[in-house]
């Protein structure tokens, strides 16, 4: 007898197979973010098949070699991909997502030719979801969040990063924050908290930015981390909002309090957000639709992951980040949705991988590279989720198309026909 013969082979409580393809998004040997020809990396298998146990993936690999690689008993769920495309769930590594009100009325609005910066100085934009946010209850906000979780869901999203950021002052922060951690409670989706007390100035600040400031630094950071509702800090860092010398004071006053910096940075001019978000060692730097040739220098071969959100710079009729230029460059890209009420309703990260491709020149794979492991570096979370490998959590969507292209191809469909999430299927 051989070895290989004589060892336990793993007991398997759910399989996938049948798929055309398998994306493991990994390849032995490759590890880190993903950048330059890396970002190509899907690890392919054609006819393959994955198998779980335990809410985690014990194996993959080509269907031929399932039944010698895995023990399968009777009771064991068997989800036929019925030829279609198997990836990991997507990570959506920056949202928004519990807010009050909806903005319908800006988007009228902008189509008719005004900008976000006119619509924001006419009273709009965030601050109308400050006042809509305000106005409602912790209850109203997590049922509302529940709602946007389980349609995101239906569209693979199996991790979100939401923000805070719509309450800008202690009590209503705090609120939001909660609110987020209760419409989570017993999801599918697996939520990742960011405090973004500094998205905006609050009405009561006008005059007194730096009391502002004063008060994120003195109050809001101090209780947000001794509530344990938010892993990351995050700032919008752009002219007219936090200048870079706020953004350092607020990130730096936040890491001393254990929660990590992200930053908002270079979406409509340059700041030299970039290169601040590198210094401070943030784990991201989102937007980068202005970003300036020191920024993309700052962040190449850096570990701080470059996020654009091409749904945003869609929405807002403005450029997109030049992607093909800061791939080339060396920077580590994560796409996600930035779903929020004003700059960007979308909620499908299907729809922002075709924009990725169409507005951005991004490659199929390079999207869902993107999307996927690297999200998850950006969320500090890359030894559990973003790629299909042994011992990692079991996170992934059966997508009823025959080749990972058809996703950006025939964006305006819902591709996803089964969600698996932490190995038990959630949505089919
Ligand atoms: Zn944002």
């Amino acid at each position: 007898m051989t070895a290989a013969a004589t060892r336990a082979l793993p007991v398997a409580s759910l399989v996938v197979e049948n798929a055309s393809e398998v994306l493991t998004m990994a390849r032995p040997g490759l590890s880190g973010p993903r950048r330059r020809d890396d970002l190509r990396e899907i690890g392919r298998i054609a006819d393959g098949a994955v198998a779980c146990a335990d809410g985690d993936i014990v194996w993959v690999g080509p269907r031929s070699e399932l039944a010698g690689a895995v023990t399968l008993p009777p009771d064991a769920t068997r989800v036929d991909a019925e030829g279609g495309t198997v990836t990991p769930g997507f990570v959506d590594s920056h949202t928004h997502l519990i807010f009050g009100g909806s903005r319908h009325d800006e988007f009228e609005r902008r189509i008719l030719g005004q900008t976000y910066q006119e619509i924001t100085a006419a009273g709009g934009g965030i601050r109308s979801s400050v006042r809509h946010t305000r106005a409602a209850s912790e209850e109203e906000l997590a049922e509302q969040g529940r709602a946007r979780l389980d349609l995101i869901l239906r569209h693979g999203t199996t991790t979100v990063e939401c923000k805070s950021g719509y309450g800008l002052s202690t009590e209503h922060e705090m609120k939001q924050l909660r609110a987020l951690e209760r419409a989570s409670r017993g999801h599918a989706v697996e939520t990742v908290s960011t405090f973004l007390g500094a998205h905006e100035f609050p009405p009561e600040f006008d005059d007194d930015h730096d009391g502002y400031v004063d008060l994120l630094v003195n109050e809001m950071i101090p209780e947000v981390a001794e509530s344990g509702l938010a892993e990351f800090a995050d700032v919008f860092c752009e002219k007219g909002v936090y200048t870079p010398q706020q953004a350092r004071r607020v990130l730096v006053a936040a890491a001393e309090q254990g929660l990590r910096p992200r930053l908002h940075a270079d979406e409509f001019a340059p700041s030299g957000a970039a290169e601040l978000a590198v210094e401070l060692g943030a784990l991201s730097a989102d937007h980068l639709s202005a970003v300036s040739e020191a920024g993309v220098r700052a962040l190449a071969d850096s570990p701080t992951l470059g996020t654009v959100l091409p749904g945003t710079t869609f929405s807002c009729r403005i450029p997109g980040a030049n992607a093909r230029h800061l791939i080339d460059a060396g920077v580590a890209l994560v796409v996600a949705t930035d779903l929020n009420p004003g700059s960007c309703a979308v909620d499908s990260m299907g729809v922002i991988l075709g924009l990725a491709c169409i507005q951005l020149g991004m490659l199929p794979r390079e999207a869902l590279v993107a999307a996927t492991i690297n999200a998850a570096y950006s969320l500090d979370r890359a030894d559990r989720i973003g790629s299909l490998e042994p011992g990692k959590q079991a996170d992934l969507l059966v997508l009823g198309v025959p080749d990972h292209r058809c996703v950006p191809y025939r964006f305006g469909t819902n591709h996803v026909r089964t969600v698996v999430k932490r190995g038990r299927v959630v949505v089919s």
